[in-house]
């Protein structure tokens, strides 16, 4: 019998900390046996929920196009999202718009997820900002719009699962562990695609993941929907949208007065931007404006810089309401499920993509995905922030999704192999679309070719995704 090796991630019980240790087992247990650190034990039986091909994990931009790209290549397919719905950042952190899709009026990012904006649209839930197809999007819609392209396509849907971990033979992921109302169960699966935007299953694997030394990070910002407010006023008017047309997106006018308070001496939290999002309904906007700095893969960390984001939500909605009248009879009408995560962990994979490769637009020969956003990085303390505007598109190659000596592990979105000035443009939603679409093409590919993620003939991916609509 294959000694597995069991790697769970339980980090709180009412008795504090609970060490990360399993006992072995076989594959067919189902009793999953954990340590705490004073040597007490407890079992919990862990239910087989199914046998894929392909298992995503993560249900953002990256996951929900993996998944439905695997399927499309006749993959049996699962998609484990911790949310009760899909959508990543956009759902869950109110990030608005989905940038970015277009250079100078021509797509960079086709296939499916230029056809999951297309769908939205023809649904009312985008508005799409050409030159450059930033989408601004209702996040109702958007939610429905990609349950239905998942289901559609056939994806088995594991929704208030929490990935807690995995189970491997030598670097080989045989099942990952979810947790959710029936208890804990396990999906065996042949490949498995790491959409968590952190990194999580790659982690939990044992992957290296990128040097971080100083522990750096861009900030954390929770947004919100402000409603109330006179979207029809000429100072909304000229920030609202992200076409490089009207001017510059920030809201120079706000920016500038707060700017001005905090000189004058208020006690005034750090701000970005602040952005104020179209969200297609008249009257109100998903507002950018908090941010802290923020480790998303520490929970402690993450529930303080949390709770002093919610804080600052509302300072600087009076300070809104006070100063501006196109403010003035404003409220929080929501705040996002969770404060939005820019940057944490990336894994160390096959090639790293670095700034000097990316602004350069270097062509690698397989090169999967593309970007055409500026590096954008946030800085974490104060307002500042560093853009550098690309002069093309840049590429990703396929040796970022994928981990030396990780046979069936790819990953897709946030967490690929770059540097931090890359991620700083590869983050956002239509690149994270982009890889993810390659990422769920790959893990059928491998298994069509009974080959390693790292052995699988890449012109034929490539061939597959321009068939699609990639614009490689
Ligand atoms: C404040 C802010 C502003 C931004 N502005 C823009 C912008 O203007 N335009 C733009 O395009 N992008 C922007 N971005 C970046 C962009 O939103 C993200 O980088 C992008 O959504 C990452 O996509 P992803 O699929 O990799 O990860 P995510 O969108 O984070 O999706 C990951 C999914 O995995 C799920 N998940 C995570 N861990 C687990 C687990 N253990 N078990 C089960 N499920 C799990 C999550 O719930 C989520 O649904 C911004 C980000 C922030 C925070």
């Amino acid at each position: 019998m294959t000694k597995l090796d069991r790697r769970l991630f339980l980090k709180e019980s009412a008795a504090g900390v609970i060490a990360l240790t399993l006992t072995g087992g076989a594959a067919s247990s189902c009793i999953t046996e954990f340590s705490s650190p004073d040597g007490k034990k407890f079992k919990r039986p862990t239910a087989p929920a199914g046998e894929y091909d392909v298992v995503v994990c993560g249900g953002g931009p990256a996951g929900f196009i993996a998944a439905i790209a695997a399927a499309r290549e006749g993959a049996k397919v699962a998609l484990i999202e911790r949310y009760g719905f899909l959508g990543g950042m956009a759902t869950a952190g109110y990030v608005a718009p989905l940038s970015v899709f277009a250079f100078k009026g021509d797509l960079v990012i086709g296939g499916i997820p230029w056809e999951f904006i297309q769908r939205l649209e023809s649904m009312g839930g985008a508005f799409i900002e050409w030159p450059k197809a930033n989408v601004d999007f209702d996040v109702e819609l958007y939610k429905l719009c990609v349950q239905r392209m998942v289901l559609e396509a056939g994806v088995d849907l594991f929704m208030h699962s929490s990935l807690i971990g995995c189970e491997c033979v030598g670097k080989r992921i045989d099942r990952v562990v979810i947790q959710n109302k029936n208890g804990l169960e396990s999906l065996q699966g042949k490949v498995f695609i790491d959409a968590t935007g952190d990194g999580d299953l790659a982690w939990m694997a044992g992957v290296p993941m990128q040097p971080n030394p100083d522990g750096t990070l861009q900030p954390s910002s929770f947004c919100f929907v402000l409603s109330g407010v006179d979207t029809e006023s000429e100072l909304l008017r000229n920030c609202m949208y992200h076409d490089g047309v009207r001017g510059p997106s920030q809201c120079l006018p706000v920016r500038e007065r707060l700017l001005q308070l905090k000189a004058e001496g208020m006690d005034l939290p750090d701000f970005g931007g602040p952005w104020f999002n179209n969200v297609l309904h008249s009257g109100s906007v998903a507002v950018n404006i908090t941010r802290t700095a923020a480790d998303s893969c520490d929970n402690r960390n993450f529930t303080a810089a949390e709770c002093k984001l919610r804080e600052d939500i509302f300072t600087f909605v009076s300070i809104l309401k006070e100063e501006f009248p196109e403010f003035k009879d404003c409220y929080v009408a929501s705040t996002a499920p969770q404060a939005g995560i820019r940057e944490s962990r990336r894994i160390l994979g096959v090639h790293t993509v670095t700034a000097e490769e990316y602004v350069s637009a270097e062509r690698y020969p397989d090169s999967i995905s593309r970007g055409i956003h500026p590096i954008d990085i946030h800085q974490s303390s104060g307002s500042g922030q560093v853009r550098i505007d690309l002069k093309q598109p840049a590429y990703v190659p396929y040796r970022a999704l994928i981990a030396p000596d990780y046979p069936n592990l790819l990953v897709s979105g946030r967490c690929i192999s770059t540097d931090r000035q890359a991620l700083a443009s590869l983050r956002v939603q239509a690149s994270c679309m982009g890889t993810g679409q390659a990422a769920g093409a790959a893990a059928a590919q491998s298994i069509k070719e009974k080959k390693a993620v790292q052995e699988i003939d890449t012109d034929r991916l490539v061939e597959t995704l321009k068939s699609w609509g990639a614009v490689l």
